[in-house]
C-alpha cells in the first residue's frame, strides 16, 4: 500500500508518439522509438513502481481503492493511431496502464497543430479505437475540442473547447471523463476555473504547477519524454525529483532574480540529495 511520501511524489510521464523509426521530418521530437519506450517500460517495472490512472487515485480520494506501494502515472496526448497501435499493445504485454488525452473534435484525424507537410502525416485514432482502449481499462482523458492555446481565446471559447471536449468524449465511451489536458500545457487562472467548473476532477499542465502532486489537482506537473530522454535521462527523471528540479528551474527563470547558471550547484546537490533520500 502507499504511503503519504510516495503518493505526494507521485510521477506523471507524459509521451506523445511511440515509432518504429524517426519521422521523416526531424522537426517533430515529440517521440519516442519503439525499442526504447520498451526499454522505460521495463526500468518501471525494475523500479518498482506500479501504473495507475487519474480515475483510480479518483477512486483512492473516495476510499474506493487502496493504491499501490509506488504508483505511476504514464500519460499519452493527442490521441494518435500510434498510441493505438504500438503503445498500448506494448503496455498491455507489460501489464501497465495508461491515460490517453484524445481530441474532442472527431472530424480531426491527423494533428494538424503540428506543423505537417504532405509526406509527413500524424494520424489520430478513431472513436471506436478509443472506446476499445477505454473498454481495456485504458483511461480516456479530454484534450479540447480542437487544440487551440487557450489562454489566447474569449471566456465563451474557452469554456466551449473544454465543456464540449468531455461532452463529445462521454458519449462515444458511455463513462464519465475526469481528467483534461491543456493544449500545449498553456493555461491560466481563467481557463483552469473552467475546466473546474466543466466538471473536470484533473487536469495536467507540464512545465507549470507545484512539484508535489495533489497540491493543485488542476495544474499537475509532469515530465516530458521524448525522442532525446534516451534510458539514462529517463532513468534520471524516475530515481531523482525531477519533478522539483524542473521546478525550481522554471521559478529561478521566470523571477528574474537567480539564473540558472547562477544557481549554486552544491545548494542544488544537497535540495536532490535531501529530496531523494528523505
Ligand atoms: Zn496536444
Amino acid at each position: 500500500m502507499a504511503d503519504r511520501a510516495h503518493i505526494s511524489n507521485i510521477k506523471v510521464l507524459m509521451y506523445h508518439r511511440v515509432l518504429d523509426k524517426p519521422p521523416r521530418k526531424n522537426s517533430n521530437w515529440h517521440y519516442v522509438l519503439t525499442e526504447d519506450f520498451i526499454k522505460q517500460l521495463k526500468l518501471i517495472d525494475a523500479l518498482g513502481y506500479t501504473t495507475i490512472t487519474f480515475n483510480d487515485y479518483k477512486l483512492y480520494l473516495e476510499d474506493k481503492l487502496t493504491l499501490p506501494k509506488k504508483p505511476i502515472i504514464i500519460t499519452f496526448d493527442d490521441g494518435y493511431l500510434d498510441t493505438y497501435e504500438v503503445a498500448c499493445p506494448v503496455l498491455i504485454e507489460h501489464n501497465m496502464s495508461a491515460v490517453i488525452f484524445a481530441m474532442g473534435n472527431r472530424e480531426i484525424d491527423q494533428a494538424c497543430w503540428e506543423d505537417l507537410d504532405d509526406t509527413e502525416l500524424c494520424p489520430l485514432m478513431s472513436s471506436d479505437q478509443l472506446r476499445s482502449l477505454s473498454n481495456l481499462g485504458f483511461e480516456i482523458g479530454a484534450h479540447s475540442m480542437n487544440h487551440y492555446d487557450l489562454t489566447k481565446l474569449r471566456d465563451e471559447e474557452i469554456f466551449k473547447e473544454i465543456a464540449e471536449s468531455k461532452e463529445t468524449l462521454e458519449k462515444i465511451l458511455d463513462e464519465p471523463v475526469h481528467t483534461f489536458a491543456y493544449p500545449y500545457g498553456s493555461l491560466n487562472k481563467r481557463v483552469k476555473k473552467m475546466v473546474e467548473i466543466a466538471g473536470f476532477s484533473f487536469a495536467c499542465g507540464v512545465y507549470t504547477g507545484p512539484y508535489r502532486f495533489g497540491d493543485d489537482f488542476f495544474d499537475l506537473r509532469r515530465l516530458a519524454i521524448n525522442y532525446h530522454t534516451g534510458t539514462s535521462r529517463y532513468l534520471l527523471r524516475l530515481l531523482l525529483p525531477f519533478q522539483y528540479v524542473e521546478w525550481l528551474y522554471h521559478k529561478t527563470r521566470s523571477n528574474g532574480r537567480l539564473h540558472q547558471n547562477q544557481l549554486e550547484i552544491p545548494k542544488l546537490k544537497k535540495i536532490i540529495f535531501e529530496k531523494t533520500i528523505g
